[in-house]
């Protein structure tokens, strides 16, 4: 079973959440809510976000698979929450 606490980016943390049943990232000590972050640029809204990085939000699709999601370049926050339209 991959390790979350071992991941190294986000999309490494991404990948491997898609690997493990809810059940088995339980196991680990994760709720959904403590999953590793990999920035010190904070969000403002972290509204359906579930990690991440300088670049990137971790999101989750649909189908329950977690994928990320470029942040804007102008804001940092993520593109489905950014009000920066027409920039
Ligand atoms: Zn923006």
């Amino acid at each position: 079973m991959k390790k979350i606490s071992s991941t190294k980016n986000l999309e490494e943390l991404a990948e491997t959440l898609n690997t493990l049943t809810p059940e088995q990232i339980e196991e680990q000590g994760y709720d959904g809510l403590n999953y590793p972050i990999f920035s010190l640029l904070e969000l403002m809204d972290t509204t359906e976000i579930w990690s991440y990085d300088d670049h990137s939000v971790m999101v989750l699709n649909e189908e329950g698979k977690y994928y990320l999601d470029p942040r804007c370049p102008e804001c940092g926050e993520a593109s489905f929450h950014c009000e920066c339209e027409g920039l």
